[in-house]
């Protein structure tokens, strides 16, 4: 989910991008507070006065969601988990969480982090708005609308996740509780979760009822999110499911044996008719008497121009052992997973003692999952 979007740098590591669809909410942010917010609030601003509070408040607004993000992240940091990158979208951020929180209450701490740093955030806007709010200084009205909104719209945010229904921060919080009263993680994963869907439903509900009401906009919106909130309640709660299904099984049981060593010197013309075409393999360990020396597959054949196949050795077009990304025979089938998938890969080579005993790809694991699936229904 979310591939895609502009790197705009890197915080304590972690780096922060922004994917297409939050160029929208931006844009919608801005011209909702400098068309309608500001001129209803204070229609004696000039227009360049409101274009620029629209402006600096919507900026500062998404500051503040990359904030509640980042807190996340840095408490998970904290307790050892990877943090891939952070991502703003047009529903807020998300946190690129490499692994889950081994216990309820790193899960806990990292989950509250974020609403509190919300709140706290609404805190200090309202601060200073109750501090300038009856000053004479010609600014002051500025500043004043400014940190108004901006203090409701994080107290807001605050609220919002902390709402107990998985995946938001609230949904979080209540399975660190379930977890740490004793329930298993998947047990409390499913309850979390249910309640996350059935919140999601209510604000589709919500959202159409708005619509036939003339709150149309407001509607749509409500009810996106309702179906964004429903539909990742559900895919997380598989993807528990689907990794306790692989969980302790590992690389060895499901790999295809019957890899075709190939020489050096073959060429890809040779490789083709002779392998690919008469035997349906896709990829080939390449060996020499002193082991094997790299691997050769589909998309590095494909690289090549097809007018040099017949002159092209397999070794100047295979990947080269040291930059292989494999797998040990003893990897748990859900880091092999992981593997593929951070790489964007099909297959990955086993490897033991630098030899290429096996590969595991995506059909492999799909026919293991089916075959799991189908023995635990009966
Ligand atoms: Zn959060």
């Amino acid at each position: 989910m979310l591939r895609g979007g502009i790197s705009i740098g890197k915080v304590f590591g972690i780096s922060i991008k922004l994917h297409y669809s939050w160029f929208i909410i931006f844009a919608l942010v801005t011209w909702t507070l400098t068309a309608s917010y500001f001129p209803s609030a204070y229609p004696n601003w000039s227009l360049p006065t409101k274009i620029i509070a629209g402006i600096l408040t919507s900026l500062l607004f998404f500051a503040s969601v990359l904030l509640h993000e980042l807190m996340h992240s840095l408490v998970a940091k904290r307790e050892g988990i990877h943090i891939e990158a952070i991502t703003l979208f047009v529903l807020g951020g998300v946190s690129q969480i490499t692994s889950e929180p081994k216990t309820a209450k790193d899960e806990f701490r990292m989950a509250i982090a974020g609403p509190l740093s919300s709140l706290v955030l609404g805190g200090i806007f309202w601060g200073i708005w109750f501090g300038v709010r009856r000053s004479n200084v010609s600014s002051a009205q500025f500043v004043t609308a400014i940190t108004y909104w901006l203090g409701y719209i994080n107290l807001a945010l605050g609220v919002f996740n902390l709402v107990p229904g998985f995946p938001l921060d609230g949904g979080r919080v209540l399975r660190s509780l379930l977890w740490w009263r004793g329930r298993k993680l998947q047990s409390a994963t499913r309850i979390a979760s249910v309640i996350g869907q059935g919140i999601g439903f209510l604000f589709i509900f919500g959202g159409v009822f708005l619509v036939f009401t003339n709150y149309w906009f407001d509607g749509i919106w409500i009810g996106l999110i309702g179906w964004f909130l429903q539909s990742s309640a559900s895919g997380s709660y598989r993807q528990l499911l689907l990794e306790d299904m692989l969980n302790g099984h590992v690389a060895s049981d499901i790999m295809s044996r019957d890899c075709q060593v190939v020489p050096p010197n073959m060429t890809i013309e040779q490789l083709v008719n002779d392998n690919i075409f008469q035997h349906g393999r896709r990829c080939f360990p390449v060996s020499a008497d002193d082991g094997v020396e790299g691997l050769i597959t589909l998309r590095d054949i494909k690289a090549i121009p097809r007018e040099q196949w017949s002159k092209v050795p397999v070794s100047k077009a295979m990947t080269p052992m040291e930059k292989l990304k494999y797998v040990k025979p003893d990897e748990s089938l859900n880091t092999v997973l992981q593997t593929m998938a951070q790489n964007d890969i099909n297959q990955i080579p086993v490897v033991q003692d630098r030899n290429i005993i096996g590969m595991v790809g995506r059909d492999n694991l799909i026919n293991f999952i089916n075959v799991m699936g189908e023995l635990r229904k009966s």
